[in-house]
């Protein structure tokens, strides 16, 4: 595991040796905050610090997973699932909600971002059909089953000579 990289490691400035120890620290993310555990170096020397990326990495997830926990926020498969279940894309999804970069939305559904309370809520808001609407269309995002209305009509007028081939059907091709 490469936490313990360093531990027994010698300080080149001082020809001391690290060793592991452990800090309280306070992990802000999306405007909310978590008390976590951390792990960091201390030459046992002179008492020069070093924190590896996988240490702050570590610690963040603590955060991450105490922060949804205590607010009860979704997890990213949720998200995912709740975005599935409404027939959007990731950019879909990202234009519902008030225009979020479109990467934001697809770093929630692989825990890479942490959505605020607003965001949450905003998300389960979309289960219910009106509002889903409602959002969609001041969105221009045409929800699948609309965008099926609207091929179902056109067929039935004739306009579009009946063919699937013209119907355009939201891609879920992302990158
Ligand atoms: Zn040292």
């Amino acid at each position: 595991m490469s936490l313990s990289s360093l531990e027994g490691s010698l300080h080149r400035g001082c020809g001391g040796r690290y060793a592991l120890h452990t800090e309280q620290v306070t992990v802000r993310l999306s405007g909310m905050a978590s008390e976590v555990t951390r792990e960091f170096f201390r030459c046992e020397k002179c008492e020069h610090e070093q924190r590896t990326i996988e240490q702050r990495d570590a610690a963040e997830k603590q955060a991450t997973d105490q922060i949804r926990a205590a607010h009860g926020l979704l997890l990213p498969k949720e998200i995912k699932q709740l975005r599935e279940s409404i027939g959007l894309t990731s950019a879909q999804l990202a234009d519902v909600c008030y225009g979020t970069p479109k990467g934001i939305v697809a770093g929630w559904e692989k825990g890479r971002y942490l959505q605020n309370r607003e965001a949450d809520a905003l998300l389960r808001s979309l289960l219910d059909p009106e509002t889903l609407e409602y959002r969609a269309s001041r969105a221009g995002v045409v929800l699948p089953s609309l965008a099926d209305a609207v091929a179902v009509a056109a067929v039935a007028a004739g306009s579009a000579g009946a063919a699937p081939e013209t119907v355009s059907t939201p891609s879920a091709d992302e990158d």
